[in-house]
């Protein structure tokens, strides 16, 4: 493939940056590709793991001459990077992100944007529970659904060129409005987690049935939920304040409906149980043929003695 790009900066090169820049260098969408990161440890590992051509602490520096900026920090980091670049974006440049909530994004990035470069937020919908340099992987958003949500007069060439590149890393790309997005995130992404999370922290502190236990018989349950609640906390923290009304919203109708579970099994109306339990069944049928997860039993772990 003939590059996409001159020169792509990415900006933060944890599990979606490295991911990124995999996928760049095995495509062959850009000619140059310079790595930026806050800490002078993380920049050693990208380096380590040549992850790009040109390594800084400097995101000013970075972005210097760059045709395509991803942005690709914690949300709550977004503003300080947006200002830290500002001024030496070349004019014409693509600024995006990945970020996990958008109208937030956009309100601490586009303020500082010049005239002059294109901003198009976006998020790829693909990640796992590790962050850091080491976590990423060639593929990642492979098969994956990538949101971008452009503003009243973003240029249409820009955003094309900007689908076209998640397209080229194999992601699916769906264009919508920012606070939609978030809403829409907040059920499918942000509740689970914020579920996972407090169901390992109930677990953590109950006090009749011990920790070793908990860990013990993890398997009928529990440890499904331990994935997503290994998540990064900086990362998560950073969702849950910058998508608090969304959040806020689905979570008072998940107590709502909880409440009409615990009220069904209080009065034995087995009917209802079955009923949700049902449908919730139908979901899963429906992500599986829509190429989200394999049909593979108990997520695909493998099991000792199973037929090959
Ligand atoms: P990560 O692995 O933890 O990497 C974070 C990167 O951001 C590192 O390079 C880190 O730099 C830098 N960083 C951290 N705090 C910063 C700050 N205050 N200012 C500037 N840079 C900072 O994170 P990630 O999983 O790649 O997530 C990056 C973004 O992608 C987040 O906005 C997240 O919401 C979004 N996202 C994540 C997933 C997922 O599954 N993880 C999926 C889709 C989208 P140092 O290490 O040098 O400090």
């Amino acid at each position: 493939m003939t590059a996409q790009f001159n020169r792509i900066t990415l900006i933060g090169i944890g599990l979606i940056g490295s991911s990124l820049a995999h996928d760049i260098k095995r495509l062959g969408l850009a000619n140059e590709v310079v790595v930026a990161t806050r800490s002078a440890e993380t920049l050693k590992r990208a380096e380590e793991l040549e992850l790009g051509d040109r390594y800084t602490t400097s995101s000013a520096e970075a972005v210097k001459d760059a045709d395509l900026v991803i942005v690709s920090v914690p949300v709550g980091a977004s503003e300080s990077v947006a200002k830290e670049i500002a001024s030496s974006l070349k004019p014409g440049a693509i600024v995006t992100d990945v970020g996990s909530t958008k109208a937030s994004v956009i309100a601490q990035m586009q303020p500082h944007m010049p005239d002059h470069v294109h901003f198009i937020a976006g998020h790829p919908i693909a990640g796992t529970e590790k962050s850091g340099p080491d976590a990423g992987f060639p593929g990642l958003f492979q098969g994956r659904w990538c949101i971008l949500t452009p503003l009243e007069g973003t240029d249409p060439t820009a955003l094309k060129t900007l689908r076209s590149f998640w397209e080229a890393l194999g992601s699916r790309v769906d264009e919508m409005d920012a606070q939609h997005h978030d809403k829409v995130l907040a059920i499918v992404s942000h509740l689970p987690h914020l579920i996972a999370y407090n169901i390992v922290g109930t677990a953590d502190d109950l006090e009749t049935v011990t920790e070793s236990e908990v860990i013990k018989y993890s398997a009928s349950g529990f440890r499904d939920f331990t994935r997503l609640a290994a998540s990064d906390p900086t990362m998560w923290r950073d969702v849950c304040l910058h998508n608090r009304d969304a959040i806020l919203e689905m979570l008072a109708r998940f107590s709502e409906d909880l409440a009409y579970l615990q009220r069904a099994i209080r009065w034995g109306e087995g009917d209802k149980i079955f009923e949700l339990f049902t449908r919730t069944r139908a979901i899963r049928r429906s992500i599986v043929q829509a190429g989200q997860d394999v049909d593979a039993p108990d997520f695909g772990r493998p099991h000792p003695l199973e037929k090959k």
